[in-house]
């Protein structure tokens, strides 16, 4: 065995996309995108877990050329001419397909790349050069059976693919306000599931309704919020944990990222 094939383990992220806009917007958020794509090690593959997919049983995108996919409405026309034109891979998809026997992936080719990955992707690695895939949320599952899961992407670390959860740890689409400023309660479960993270308290987070009386008006739908459970499943005790982009905007949604190792 010859030393120089062996890769490090990626490092993970979670990432709080918030607002499609960010895509366009040169703002703090997407000013740390930029700089952490340029001191990550650069992956062969990158394979993000967005809130925006949700589906029956768990899929991965599988085609050559994934479309860039615009899920939502009311945004200016700028946001719905851009195209992240990164490759697919069907190669990837095929290895994290037989991951586990006992957790079939199924290959999809109806979806894409939605903003959650590439209206965070254009920044982190604009060039768009590295092959992306998209893994779906199995909407039958409960955050628990999620983060048991997501143990299956482990040996990907080990062979060069980046791994991202893209969602946002407070979301509250009811309660935004278009202007940067925050709730008081935004803030402080903000910060209450920092600190849970910081102290390696994964139960407590898996069965996050139980940690503040104000939990779920704070976290009211899962989908954004389970992306985060899928990093920490797969972190290691001699994983470093870092924040960026430690804020809260519009009111109620927390831009925060977590790096992991
Ligand atoms: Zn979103």
């Amino acid at each position: 065995m010859t030393t120089d094939s062996v890769l490090d383990k990626m490092p993970m992220l979670f990432v709080g996309h918030g607002s499609p806009m960010n895509a366009l917007e040169d703002n703090a958020f997407s000013r740390t995108w930029r700089a952490l794509g340029a001191t990550l090690p650069r992956p062969r593959a990158i394979l993000c877990i967005s809130a925006h997919w949700q589906t029956p049983g768990s899929q991965v995108t599988a085609m050559d050329a994934p479309p860039t996919i615009h899920d939502f409405g009311g945004f200016p026309q700028p946001l719905f001419d851009v195209r992240y034109a990164a490759p697919g891979s069907p190669q990837w998809a095929a290895r994290i397909a037989q991951l586990n026997a006992q957790h079939p992936i199924t290959a999809d080719y109806a979806w894409g790349l939605d903003h959650g990955t590439w209206s965070v992707l254009c920044h982190m690695f604009p060039d768009a050069e590295i092959p992306v895939l998209q893994l779906s949320l199995d909407l039958a599952k409960t955050p628990a059976q999620h983060y048991q899961f997501a143990r299956i992407l482990a040996p990907l670390r080990d062979e060069g693919v980046l791994i991202i959860g893209s969602g946002n740890v407070v979301h509250n689409l009811r309660q935004v306000m278009w202007r940067d400023e925050a709730y008081d309660w935004a803030i402080e479960i903000d910060q209450l599931i920092a600190q849970q993270i910081e102290a390696g308290n994964h139960a407590a987070l898996i069965d996050y309704p139980h940690l503040h009386p104000k939990m779920l008006w704070a976290v009211p739908t899962v989908e954004h919020y389970l992306p985060l459970l899928y990093i920490l499943a797969l972190q290691e005790s001699t994983d470093s944990v870092s924040f960026f982009n430690e804020a809260v905007t519009l009111g109620s949604m927390s831009m925060r990222g977590v790096q992991i190792g």
